[in-house]
């Protein structure tokens, strides 16, 4: 929608120059391939759906009733599961929300916020949001995270492990020199993929009171259409985002949710072996595409950000799109000649391969 000038006037003006972040597109054409925003191709534990049924079975009446407001049951389950103290746990409606309480709450200081060049698209979208100093730091030729840029005065760090688009982690030893150079600034690893071979910054959570861990439940969970993300770090730290949520939304789990992620949480088993499917597909995929001649970057997530020398990666994309197959295509310096593609099934990553051999075939 075009929106005039004169309509306009009735915004705030601050919202007049907002730059939103734009979501990964969800089609509604039927037969398509999505492999554009890293949902997991896999269905949530069965659990989970017997536990939504079971709160429109027997808990429909306490749909009057708000839910909890500290989603207590929630914080539990993530807290056995994470084997941390349940004073080190905080939720959200999806990571994004978390990761909005983040930025309000720690990083509107004087100095500016650091991260990477190539990163989540969101955190400059809740910087201006929020009004945050920024520094960006460009990423290596081999698209890592350069630790040394990490040691500048600033008002708090935000990394992704393993990082997105680009799909690289980064080890624990090097997130501990950014933490040990940093003592009077939050730092912030964002773990959204973290469960497809990465190793998860919480057991750091005990030794560093400046360290805050975010995940979520939309990708090794299945969970993305739940809404349930979460944070973990020191009482001192989970406090100020309590805070900062009491003073915006108090019931951000709703009575559904927060039934469907304790299940989830819950079955260990599924998650775990769901989860080595998914890493044991891209190792496939991974093998497949370089015999295609695509360089792939190693990866750590559910997805792969491949580019060939051959053809342009936005014509590329545009040619999969008019085959049914959507990937990820991002129009930036640095990355428009990669394709970020979704760790699908065994089928969907197959008939990538097969779209894409056709393809090449005719250029
Ligand atoms: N962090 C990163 C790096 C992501 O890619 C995403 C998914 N777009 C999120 C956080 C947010 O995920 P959600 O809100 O579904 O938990």
């Amino acid at each position: 929608m075009n929106i005039t000038a004169e309509q306009m006037r009735f915004w705030s003006p601050e919202v007049r120059e907002l730059e939103p972040y734009i979501p990964g597109e969800q089609p509604k054409i039927q037969n398509i391939l999505k492999l554009n925003t890293n949902e997991n191709p896999y269905p949530p534990s069965p659990k989970v759906v017997e536990a939504i049924q079971k709160v429109l079975v027997n808990g429909a009446d306490a749909l009057r009733l708000y839910p909890d407001p500290d989603a207590s049951e929630l914080k539990q389950a993530i807290a056995q599961q994470q084997k941390v103290p349940v004073e080190n746990v905080f939720v959200g409606n999806g990571s994004d929300e978390v990761l909005a309480h983040i930025f309000k709450a720690f990083f509107v200081q004087d100095l500016p916020l650091l991260y990477a060049d190539i990163t989540y698209s969101f955190y400059p979208v809740y910087s201006q949001f929020f009004g945050v100093k920024t520094k960006v730091l460009p990423l290596n030729d081999n698209f890592e995270i350069v630790i040394a840029d990490y040691k500048q005065p600033n008002g708090g760090i935000i990394i992704t492990n393993p990082n997105a688009p680009t799909s690289i982690a980064l080890g624990l030893a090097e997130i501990q020199e950014v933490l040990q150079s940093n003592p009077n600034s939050v730092v912030v690893i964002d773990e959204a993929y973290v469960d497809f071979g990465a190793e998860s910054a919480v057991s750091l959570v005990e030794k560093y009171e400046n360290l805050v861990v975010c995940q979520t439940t939309s990708k090794s969970r299945s969970l993305a259409g739940l809404r349930v993300g979460y944070a973990i770090a020191q009482p001192h730290l989970i406090a100020a985002l309590e805070a900062v949520k009491n003073s915006f939304n108090s019931y951000p789990i709703d009575r559904f949710a927060i039934a469907a992620a304790v299940a989830s949480f819950e079955d260990q088993a599924y998650f775990e072996a769901q989860n080595a499917k998914v890493i044991a597909s891209r190792e496939k995929l991974v093998n497949e595409l370089s015999d295609l001649g695509f360089k792939v970057l190693p990866s750590s997530a559910n997805f792969i950000f491949a580019t060939l020398a051959s053809k342009d990666a936005g014509e590329l994309a545009n040619e999969l799109r008019e085959q049914g197959v959507i990937v990820r295509y991002f129009n930036k310096p640095r990355i428009n000649q990669y394709l970020r593609i979704t760790i699908g099934t065994e089928v969907q990553n197959q008939r990538l391969v097969e779209t894409l051999k056709v393809i090449l075939a005719k250029s």
